[in-house]
């Protein structure tokens, strides 16, 4: 869009935002959404995007669900907030038993804040204080995994790739974990357990993403490695946090991915699609072992952390909506669907020159290149085919709404197919 197009807001208001992953001196001007609806997310100058992003994976049933929408407005006309100290309310409450019941095992218990960070860090505090309630000193480190991203705060970029991801200039200023390469053979697991057993008195938990490293790279592993890595932390009595941010809500097609390898961590966190992509919030869970050794009649046993917000009715009102929406839609069903149609209408990638890998998993399709990218200069080509797919790293991939139909998700595909082909032939 030239600049007399564009709508005044943005004229005016572009000049004092500062936008998350961006050099601001050099980023493309970003297109401007004006609204959404399921699938599609329309832009000032009249275009429609079809969606392959669902807003950094939250919007599991598509923008603008009127189930949702009519909780959310309900919630809004009563009471949009109250603070949790000292008051519960409805929502707050009947989506913790909600999450409990659908959790593997017996987690259980569930605290609520507004952003998977922090979930994160609230987890960690969780772990370390465990030990500490029960007179065990020095167990405060965390051993986490290469290629893992954990959020963006203090504490979650340390348990974060340290030199992979995004913050290796605050190497300094971090807490020391533990990081070791993700086990995925003999050699690996004997590592593994090598580093468990010789630094367990330091080690509060293992922090894991189940089954997708996600924004570390969209890499995959089996089922199997998240069950020995378990089992190594039930050897070592060790505690085992499960992320599932990016995985939890249907995205590999079983409702949360330690399901499919029968893995109960002890801590889990949650937040992306937990609201179905309306409303920030984030949720920590912990089994009874951990939430019982914070239950004490000393009162510096408790848990001393608190956002502003946590449990906001509203975007707890936004969740089980959403809840509902998983109950009794087919949502499992369709990211298996959506899987056999990215392992099918991608396989045209499989084998291009400067194509490393093609891989899918539920409703996630990975095109992993090993070539040059001008990832601006490929967002925009997306854009101008009427997609919105936003390439980072070295992968092009799709994370879609769940609702996707086969028709929206082959345009997407298509685009792929189309934009990785130029960038191929032009190495
Ligand atoms: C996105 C993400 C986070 C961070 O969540 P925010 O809401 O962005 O703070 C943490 N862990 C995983 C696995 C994620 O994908």
């Amino acid at each position: 869009m030239s600049p007399p197009d564009r709508p005044e807001w943005s004229e005016t208001g572009f000049p004092h935002i500062w936008l998350p992953y961006s050099q601001m001196k050099t980023t493309p001007r970003p297109v401007e959404a004006v609204a959404s609806d399921g699938v599609r997310i329309r832009l000032a100058d009249g275009r429609e995007l079809v969606d392959g992003v669902a807003s950094w994976w939250t919007a599991a049933h598509g923008y603008n669900h009127p189930h949702i929408r009519a909780a959310v407005t309900d919630q809004l006309e009563r009471m949009p907030h109250v603070m949790l100290g000292g008051f519960v309310h409805e929502p707050a409450l009947t989506l913790a038993r909600r999450l409990s019941e659908i959790l593997p095992g017996d987690l259980g218990h569930v605290f609520f804040s507004e952003s998977g960070s922090v979930s994160v860090e609230i987890a960690m505090k969780m772990a370390v204080q465990y030990w500490l309630n029960q007179g065990i000193k020095g167990r405060a480190r965390f051993v986490s995994f290469r290629f893992g991203y954990h959020g963006d705060t203090i504490g979650a970029m340390s348990v974060c790739d340290p030199d992979e991801g995004m913050h290796t200039m605050f190497h300094g200023l971090l807490p020391e974990q533990i990081v070791v390469d993700l086990p995925r053979d003999e050699a690996g697991f004997e590592q593994f357990d090598r580093v468990l057993a010789s630094r367990t008195d330091e080690i509060a938990a293992v922090m894991l993403e189940p089954l997708v490293q996600a924004a570390g790279g969209m890499k995959f592993h089996d089922p199997s490695v998240l069950q020995r890595i378990a089992a190594l932390c039930r050897k070592h009595d060790v505690l085992l946090v499960v992320d599932e941010i990016a995985t939890g809500f249907c995205r590999t097609g079983t409702m949360f991915a330690c399901e499919q390898a029968g893995v109960c961590p002890d801590i889990v966190t949650l937040s992306k699609s937990l609201t179905g992509g309306t409303m920030a919030l984030a949720a920590t869970v912990a089994t009874d072992r951990v939430y019982d050794a914070f239950l004490s009649d000393r009162f510096d046993a408790a848990l001393m952390h608190g956002p502003t917000y946590t449990g906001n009715p509203l975007a707890c009102a936004a969740a089980n909506a959403s809840l509902d929406l998983f109950e009794r839609e087919p949502r499992q069903d369709q990211a298996k669907r959506i899987e056999k149609q990215l392992v099918r209408d991608l396989q045209p990638c499989v084998g291009l020159p400067g194509v490393a890998d093609v891989r899918c998993l539920g409703a996630i399709g990975v095109v992993q290149l090993n070539g040059p990218m001008d990832l601006n200069a490929l967002r925009g080509r997306f854009v101008e085919k009427g997609v919105w797919i936003r390439p980072f790293g070295d992968i092009v991939y799709v994370m879609p709404p769940l609702v996707i139909e086969s028709d929206d998700l082959a345009v997407l595909t298509g685009a792929i197919i189309d934009v990785v082909g130029e960038w191929s032939a032009a190495l």
